[in-house]
């Protein structure tokens, strides 16, 4: 039975009425916003209540995917796209004088997460109800979001982000308080020998009542929703009396207060260690209580239990579940450890040293004895299993307790079946160097999955002009099925089609002149060249060298007002970790630049820097469907990688890139004509490691145009940088340029001049541009997650995307 837009409209007209005594015509948007939500949440509840039925009845196998952060952004068009009401929804606010774009931006986007990591765990989320899997998330419910970015001066600050008390508040969580479960954090523990087991007796430990709020995740036209369940840290009722005052109070609620905002190095906090334990340890609890329900044997509990540890912050559900089969269901040992290994997998997401967690004894011990019990435990039966069978200087390397430090990626290694990178270049990083020790003693449990994008937000969602002109040529199954998006290429020499997706990409990038003239005050051709970074800011990610390119053009057309260049907008999103200094000198610097560019007639808005604020979810969808270039010049071997990448090129920009992470794959599915790569390799990089040959001083004393780029950042070229400006010039020149970006410049500059002269060619490049969004198809998460869901978690597809008896009633 479908559902008729009178129907809608009336239904809509009367929760509206019950819900804020109401007419249409005189409410505002968040009363609109409460009432669609509303809505909606009400109908795909039975849905979802009978999707966990299901589990239940058939005993199917289920994931838990655990991760320390979540970017979501906005639920709202994602669940009316999946429930298919989307159509319906916008043609019936039409008629009633309402827009839904304006309605839709109310809900303040759900910030649990810094960048990539956070979003790609959202991407699977999405994918995974999508195509049907029992796969439910773990994570924390921070009553602060990441920080809300603004520039003073050009200096980057923070400000709080208090998301729940924003006008759209959550208007999707339910709060599930008979699901809580008590936390043990702190105190002493001693061990008690009982008849068959070891019974741990704890003193002075602090009990935190931890409180599910659940999400659903509705899938694709399935009639399939899963559960994203954020834990909020409470006081126990029974313990109220010891916590009298606010303050104290506090201590307790700060354990979910505030989501790091450092994506790479640990604060080295012991309030994070917290966070990561809390998370586990209430999740993991909730599985085992579940699982005992049913009456299915606690040593079989891997037939119908897999969990995923995403990244190292929660490798402590390793020790967790062993504690609980150890202390509550008295199974020993070997038992215990055999379902561990077999329930748990891994997913590591960086190379880089500083991101790799380590906790030291003390502080580990100081948070739960407990479990440095049993991770000393399970680190000694390690180190006895592999004595005298390999080199004592590999038992070194790979244990998990070394030198007072607790290393996180060994234990989550060790302790689980499989251990994968997100790229192949990154996997085979991890085999060769990273990890090479790990792989030596576990082949067998090393393998890839290149990360992937929901198709569905990234393209249907954030550009509907490009769908529909994709409709109009290969018909609409693209939407169930990204690898549809395929058969454009059979449209790669079709006129009309490539004309069409020149429009398009016009018509967006005006929507985007909009914006920027609103953000900044700032006038932007929509015939410009948009070209787009937008990421974390890290050194890494080498925002810098697109600096000094801009840099670079600005000094040549001040020396030759006249040169022709075809003019560009440099469009910049980037947050900085609020401790850390340099990036943020970076953004400053950027600023400046921008600002003297912006304002400088004789540039004759040949070029324009535009560095928008807050960038988040919600900017990405409105940045990338209008980006012509997807800058992605991460020195190589460092971004394990990158989705932003497949966003882009999915909404047809042409990718610039080093080949790093995913850049590699998408260079070998478009092929070498359809990108433009630059720099160095892989191997190159690491050859300057292993013979410490590299000297940017040499490049910049040697290079001319080097050294009049790098000299602005001290001669008062830009203003306003002194400092930043004398701390960015000494990194690229007495410091050694650690990310090569003086290396790289040269080889930069030739393949932006290569971007210019294709640009020339409209054709040319829309046909580029077709086979980028074509191919991108291979980058569809619903690929992805069906990987891990066959290979690594052996669980079941229950629904099928398509199910056109789709039942959301009113
Ligand atoms: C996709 C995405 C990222 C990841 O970008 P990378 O370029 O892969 O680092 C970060 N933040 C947001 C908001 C995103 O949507």
């Amino acid at each position: 039975m479908e559902l008729t837009k009178k129907e809608f409209i009336a239904v809509f007209k009367k929760r509206l009425n019950q819900k804020y005594a109401i007419d249409v015509s005189d409410a505002c948007n968040s009363e609109l916003y409460g009432t669609l939500c509303s809505l909606v949440k009400s109908s795909y509840s039975a849905v979802w209540r009978q999707t966990w039925k299901d589990f239940v009845k058939e005993h199917d196998k289920q994931t838990y995917y655990f991760s320390i952060e979540y970017l979501p952004g906005k639920l709202l068009k994602s669940n009316l796209l999946n429930m298919g009401w989307y159509d319906l929804v916008n043609s019936a606010f039409e008629d009633l004088g309402l827009d839904l774009n304006a309605i839709a931006a109310v809900e303040p986007d759900m910030a649990l997460g810094n960048g990539g990591l956070g979003r790609l765990a959202s991407d699977f989320m999405d994918s995974l109800a999508s195509e049907g899997y029992p796969v439910n998330g773990n994570g924390i419910r921070y009553k602060y979001g990441l920080f809300k970015q603004r520039f003073v001066n050009g200096y980057q600050v923070e400000l709080p982000d208090e998301w729940l008390n924003s006008d759209g508040g959550n208007a999707w969580e339910i709060r599930r308080a008979s699901k809580s479960v008590l936390v043990r954090i702190g105190g002493h523990v001693r061990l008690v020998q009982e008849k068959n087991y070891l019974k741990p007796v704890y003193e002075d430990a602090t009990l935190i009542r931890a409180v599910p709020y659940d999400v659903g995740m509705v899938g694709y036209h399935n009639n399939h929703v899963n559960t994203l369940r954020l834990w909020s840290a409470e006081i126990p009722e029974s313990e109220e009396s010891k916590y009298p005052t606010i303050e104290d109070r506090r201590q307790v609620e700060d354990i979910t207060a505030v989501l790091y905002p450092d994506d790479s190095n640990e604060s080295g906090r012991l309030l994070r260690l917290k966070q990561e334990y809390f998370f586990v340890s209430a999740g993991i609890q909730s599985i085992i209580r579940h699982y005992k329900k049913y009456g299915s044997p606690i040593d079989q509990i891997s037939q119908e239990v897999a969990i995923h540890i995403n990244d190292t912050h929660p490798a402590m559900c390793v020790a967790e579940f062993m504690r609980i089969l150890l202390d509550e269901e008295h199974l020993s040992w070997d038992t215990a450890w055999n379902q561990t290994v077999r329930v748990m997998s891994y997913t590591n997401h960086t190379i880089m040293s500083e991101a790799l967690e380590t906790w030291t004894v003390p502080m580990l011990n100081e948070i739960q004895p407990r479990i440095l019990q049993i991770i000393a435990e399970i680190d000694h039966r390690f180190v006895a299993a592999l004595a005298g069978k390999v080199d004592g200087g590999l038992i070194e390397r790979t244990r998990i307790i070394s030198a007072g430090k607790v290393h996180m990626a060994h234990l989550a290694i060790i302790g689980s079946h499989s251990t994968n990178g997100v790229a192949k270049l990154h996997t085979d990083l991890l085999k060769s160097d990273v990890l090479h020790d790990f792989y030596t003693l576990y082949p067998d449990r090393f393998n890839n999955k290149t990360n992937g994008i929901a198709v569905r937000r990234w393209l249907q969602i954030a550009n509907p002009r490009l769908a529909k002109v994709i409709d109009q040529s290969i018909g609409s199954d693209w939407r169930q099925d990204a690898s549809q998006l395929l058969k454009l290429i059979d449209y790669s020499t079709d006129n009309s089609l490539l004309d069409q997706l020149g429009a398009v990409k016009l018509a967006n990038k005006r929507d985007l002149t909009y914006l920027i003239k609103q953000e900044t005050g700032i006038t932007v051709s929509p015939n410009a060249i948009f070209d787009v970074q937008i990421k974390r800011l890290h050194a890494y990610k080498r925002q810098l060298l697109n600096l000094l390119r801009i840099i670079k053009l600005y000094l040549d057309l001040k020396q030759n007002p006249d040169l022709e260049i075809i003019p560009r907008v440099f469009i910049f999103g980037a947050k900085a970790a609020p401790s850390y200094h340099y990036a943020k000198s970076i953004i400053k610097c950027i600023n400046e630049t921008a600002n003297l560019i912006n304002h400088d007639a004789t540039i004759q808005d040949k070029l324009k820097v535009i560095f928008l604020e807050n960038y988040g979810v919600s900017l990405a969808e409105k940045i990338i469907p209008a980006a012509d270039v997807s800058e992605q010049i991460s020195t190589a071997s460092k971004e394990a990688s990158g989705t932003s990448n497949m966003k882009l090129m999915l909404n047809g920009a042409l990718t610039v890139a080093t080949l790093d992470g995913a850049n590699v794959e998408i260079k070998q599915y478009v092929g070498d004509d359809n990108i433009f790569i630059f720099g160095l390799n892989k191997q190159e990089v690491y050859q300057y490691y292993r013979d410490h040959n590299y000297h940017s001083l040499d490049y910049y004393h040697n290079n001319p145009i080097i050294h009049r780029v790098v000299d602005t950042l001290v001669d008062g070229t830009i203003p306003n940088i002194s400092a930043e400006g004398h701390e960015i010039y000494d990194s690229l020149t007495y410091l050694n340029d650690e990310f090569f970006v003086l290396r790289d410049f040269e080889d930069y500059l030739r393949v932006q001049d290569k971007v210019d002269e294709t640009y020339r060619d409209q054709h040319k490049w829309n046909k580029m541009s077709l086979i980028n969004i074509a191919k991108a198809s291979y980058f569809s998460a619903d690929e992805t997650v069906k990987r891990y869901a066959e290979t690594i978690w052996h669980v079941k597809q229950l629904s099928e995307k398509g199910d056109m008896n789709v039942k959301y009633p009113l």
